[in-house]
């Protein structure tokens, strides 16, 4: 048992606290690792308020983490102590019916078809005041050591730099991939991007790799046109200069409608916004942003009976233990830089001053 320091969230609308916890040894089929780094995604901040779907308290937090395999149960064949590895909020089991299948990047291990607040054997490898603490989606990155199975692990080139890559357990990967693997922005085409956070700049980033000829980018804080513009984006605008309806401005600057829009903020208002913005016929939305749990949305069936395509993603299409350390290496060789998203770099014992940046939209 190693005793270390973790974030954990008491109960919801708590802040984080920092905490000696105990990471019991990884049992047959899972990785104990100790974490170096972590990123705080909007999705940390649902969980926090209570609105994240299936969440149970005490639980830590964090799922955008890097970090170095600690020592592994038995039966692990894929992963030894040393090496470096991204935790997956989102696993591949590389069994289910899913994961057999190329097209797709869902995995039934997932959190969204069965809990991951405890380890597939239902227990919890982590303990605080003799009280059982949850993991969250498995990877639980707001803590030093954290205990996953193998097939939630991915593993990444040596070289690469934890305090960097991090951003790929999450945030960067979504954004990217939402882009170019849900969407297929393709080349010349038009985009817009609703909400210009660590997501939707990935988004950015994505559709100028995609190779897309106007990128539009939607935020109601000007703050952040300046990291767009550095990222791809064209044309920046706030829907607060305008009276009319931010799709209507859009429709009129495209002529009919952005090919490709994105929505990473998770309102609903904007969701419907972003569909209408995409052309009547051919355009595609994504849906990035999360909804807060049992939330609902109604839209006029007309935006989607003249051929519009809807869709969302869920980190960004990418079959998580294959393909991350496959970005990873585009990374090294500086096919992008994703180096751009980090805006501050706090010690752990900050993880609360980071969700204060975050709620400011710094
Ligand atoms: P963030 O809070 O850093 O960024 C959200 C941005 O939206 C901010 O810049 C904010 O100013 C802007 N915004 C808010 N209201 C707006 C409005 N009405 N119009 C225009 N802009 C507005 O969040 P993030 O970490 O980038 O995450 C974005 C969303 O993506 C969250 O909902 C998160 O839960 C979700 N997410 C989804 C996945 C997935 O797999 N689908 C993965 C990661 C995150
Ligand atoms: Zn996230
Ligand atoms: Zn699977």
């Amino acid at each position: 048992v190693i005793t270390c320091r973790a974030a954990v969230a008491w109960a919801a609308g708590k802040p984080l606290s920092i905490e000696e916890v105990e990471v019991a040894p990884p049992k047959a089929g899972e990785v104990r690792i100790k974490l170096v780094a972590t990123g705080i995604c909007r999705t940390d901040e649902h969980v926090l308020q209570g609105c994240f779907p299936n969440a149970e308290f005490p639980v830590i937090p964090g799922h955008e983490g890097a970090g170095i395999v600690e020592s592994v149960g038995q039966g692990v064949t894929s992963l030894k102590p040393g090496d470096k590895v991204i935790p997956l909020c989102l696993p591949q089991c590389g069994k289910c019916s899913f994961c057999l299948n190329p097209e797709s990047n869902f995995c039934q291990k997932s959190h969204i078809s069965e809990a991951q607040n405890l380890l597939p054997d239902k227990t919890s490898r982590f303990t605080c005041k003799g009280k059982r603490i949850h993991h969250f989606l498995w990877v639980s990155t707001f803590a030093e050591y954290t205990v996953t199975p193998e097939y939630a692990v991915a593993k990444i080139d040596a070289a690469a730099p934890l305090d960097k890559v991090c951003l790929f357990g999450c945030g960067f990967s979504t954004g990217y991939g939402a882009a170019i693997n849900t969407a297929k922005v393709k080349p010349g085409s038009t985009c817009a991007i609703f909400g210009l956070g660590g997501v939707g700049l990935s988004v950015v980033m994505g559709c100028k790799a995609a190779g897309a000829s106007r990128i539009i980018a939607v935020d109601i804080n000007k703050d952040k046109f300046a990291k767009a513009k550095e990222l791809g984006a064209t044309d920046c605008i706030n829907p607060r200069d305008f009276q009319k309806p931010i799709q209507e401005v859009l429709t009129e600057m495209t002529g009919q409608g952005v090919d490709y829009s994105f929505e990473v903020i998770g309102h609903a208002d904007t969701m419907i916004a972003a569909l209408a913005s995409c052309n009547m016929n051919t355009g595609i939305c994504v849906m990035v942003g999360e909804l807060d749990s049992g939330s609902e949305i109604s839209i006029d069936p007309m935006l989607l009976l003249t051929g519009r395509t809807w869709k969302g993603t869920v980190l960004g299409g990418w079959k998580m233990r294959d393909d991350i350390p496959k970005l990873v290496s585009s990374y090294l060789e500086k096919k992008f830089n994703s180096d751009l998203l980090i805006t501050h770099t706090l010690p752990f014992a900050k993880v609360n001053e980071g969700f204060e940046l975050l709620r400011a939209g710094k």
